[in-house]
């Protein structure tokens, strides 16, 4: 008798637990029934609507998907999405400003190469009112727009980056004739790299007597910069932030690269983009700087930031003149926000204000959803989930050593872990204590860290415990490797093997019209299983594959039934036995 089935809406994406609570199941029993269609999942792995479907459907319900679902979905891409303009009809697309931070080392002179190209491209249309600062800024080179975040170092940068937002298109290295690379230089170095941003080399401070800016050059080759000078691609310029001498040189750079990387953006569709800096201000309450990364934000429009909600009362750029629209790659300040947003949150318009607090529900759920499938924090144990689900191709690792000299050799070892599937990448060592800008960078790229007689600080040990960043210490090398090659090797795709366990002969055919054929058996060898998937061989020829539909010794239902022994056998979605046909029962096994 076919019972109705219940139907029952599901979300884009639920845990193995909020799926066991929709269909009262207990989660075990969710998680036999996804192992039974081949998905390993623990109690609280998100999994998306088809599998979940599935399950509900093996309850015995009928699942669809829910409207919020549809709308998480969006929403899920949104959060997600990396680069802003990929699902955009190209014919939309119009060249944008490149978005330009500055990095370096401390007192190498960020700061100060920020107010110089500040205060020398000012074009005289935007000439007047007071400089502030708003967290970023653009200026006019050749008729040509750059956009600078003017608060420098990679920590801001790797903050925004950890919180979803990529905004930097280009990143200035700055390092100090005089000083030379130091470990900030190489540090910001590797977190421009791990966020896959082109790099320029702004020796600065060549004005100084001990200037040696070939000897920076060289010291960077160390680190795998090769400076065009040298016949490498990254251009390195020489400036000086005190007699402005090259910086026209650095801003031509820019242009250059942005060229190459022919950034565009439709400005023609409702604004989104991420906020730079927001704050509460007594005077004129939550105030944002918001960077638009496409489309094009007006006065008037409802927003959600992070989440934040409101309607732009009025918006003003870097030297306070209110404006009204602003475009791709444009910064604006903000008032309109009921609450404080936070930097690096991503903003979105929307269609009014009711929608945009509905919308920040639903994204939050959506944000969670979205982190555990997909920028779900990293720890050895749970490397070959995330591998088996197609989530992680690298393991990146932050390493941190007591010593300089133990950074090689361990960098070595691991990295010759690498296979097909799993590429082990240190994404930045030193020596040192493990800081917060580690923490975050482990944040940022899905990472661990590792530290061989290198402890967290505070910083670090607060990140990594709010963010769930696995932090992993040793004191014997051989430990260390041995635990990361065994969670790669946990990592490796399960290869699975067929294990036979049974051979049966049809002896009989039973006809019954209400059931179809029954196949009167002997067990020539093994164990038949009930639960077995079965071949069909005829002749020597195999003519089906399927599974055990039903087993009976006489009209009882067994579990098995051993060699010597008679049997009735249905098997599923095969009904054309003939007497001499051989069943092979067999069931999949994970390879040891
Ligand atoms: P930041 O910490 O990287 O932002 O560095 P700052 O911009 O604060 O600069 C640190 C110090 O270096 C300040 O005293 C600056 O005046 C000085 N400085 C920066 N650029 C130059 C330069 O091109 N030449 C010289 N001689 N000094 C510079």
């Amino acid at each position: 008798m076919v019972t109705e089935s219940k139907a029952v809406e599901l979300p884009r994406a639920l845990t193995v637990k909020e799926l066991g609570d929709l269909l009262s199941v207990s989660a075990v029993e969710i998680i036999k029934e996804l192992m039974k269609n081949g998905v390993m999942a623990s109690i609280n792995q998100v999994i998306d609507f088809d599998t979940a479907a599935i399950v509900a459907t093996d309850f015995g319900f009928d699942p669809r998907e829910s409207d919020t679902a549809e709308k998480a979905e969006v929403l899920v891409e949104r959060v997600t999405r990396e680069t802003v303009d990929e699902e955009e009809d190209p014919a939309t697309l119009q060249k944008r400003p490149p978005v330009v931070t500055i990095l370096g080392h401390v007192d190498h002179g960020k700061t100060s190469l920020l107010d110089v190209i500040r205060e020398a491209n000012v074009t005289a249309s935007e000439a007047g009112g007071i400089t502030q600062h708003i967290g970023a800024y653009q200026v006019e080179v050749n008729g040509e727009k750059i956009t600078f975040l003017d608060t420098p170092g990679h920590e801001a940068f790797t903050a925004m980056r950890a919180r979803g937002s990529q905004v930097t298109d280009i990143a200035v290295l700055v390092v100090a004739a005089d000083d030379g690379v130091m470990p900030t230089t190489i540090e910001a170095l590797n977190h421009a790299r791990a966020a896959g941003v082109p790099i320029i080399i702004a020796v600065n401070k060549i004005d100084l007597e001990g200037a040696d800016p070939s000897r920076v050059l060289q010291q960077l080759t160390q680190y795998e910069v090769l400076v065009e000078q040298y016949g490498g691609d990254v251009p390195a310029v020489n400036v000086s932030a005190r007699t402005r001498e090259g910086i026209p040189d650095l801003l031509e750079n820019i242009l250059l690269i942005a060229e190459i990387q022919d950034l565009k953006a439709n400005p023609d569709r409702p604004a989104a983009g991420a906020v730079i800096e927001a704050q509460l201000t007594t005077q004129q309450g939550p105030v944002a700087t918001l960077l638009v990364q496409k489309g094009t934000l007006r006065t008037g429009d409802a927003l959600v930031a992070g989440n934040a909600t409101g309607k732009i009362k009025a918006m003003f750029d870097e030297r306070g003149r209110t404006i009204t629209s602003a475009g791709p790659s444009m910064p604006v300040k903000v008032l309109g926000l009921h609450e404080v947003a936070l930097a690096g949150d991503t903003f979105e318009v929307v269609k009014d204000e009711k929608v945009a607090r509905a919308d920040v529900e639903t994204l939050k759920r959506a944000r969670d959803a979205a982190l555990l499938r997909e920028a779900h924090p990293v720890n050895l144990d749970s490397l070959f989930g995330e591998i088996h689900s197609g989530i992680l191709k690298d393991l990146n690792i932050i390493l941190k050593t007591d010593v300089q000299g133990s950074i090689e050799p361990i960098r070595h070892s691991l990295e010759r872990l690498s296979n097909e599937e799993v590429q082990v990448k240190i994404i930045h060592s030193g020596s040192g204590t493990i800081t917060e800008s580690d923490a975050m960078l482990a944040v940022a790229s899905k990472g661990i860290i590792i530290g061989f007689n290198a402890k967290p600080d505070a910083g670090a040990k607060k990140i990594a415990e709010s963010e769930k960043v696995e932090i992993r210490q040793y004191s014997i090398i051989y430990n260390l490797i041995e635990d990361v090659e065994k969670a790669i090797k946990g990592m490796l795709e399960p290869v699975f093997i067929d294990v036979i366990n049974g051979h049966a002969e049809v002896r009989q055919i039973f006809k019954i019209s209400r059931l179809g054929n029954i196949a009167g058996c002997q067990v020539l060898d093994g164990t038949l299983h009930r639960s077995d998937l079965v071949r069909v061989m005829r002749n020597g020829e195999k003519i089906a594959d399927t599974r055990c539909a039903s087993l009976k010794r006489f009209t009882e239902d067994v579990r098995e039934v051993q060699s010597g022994y008679e049997c009735g056998i249905q098997l599923e979605g095969f009904n054309d036995v003939k007497e001499g046909d051989i069943f092979e029962f067999y069931h999949r096994a994970q390879q040891t």
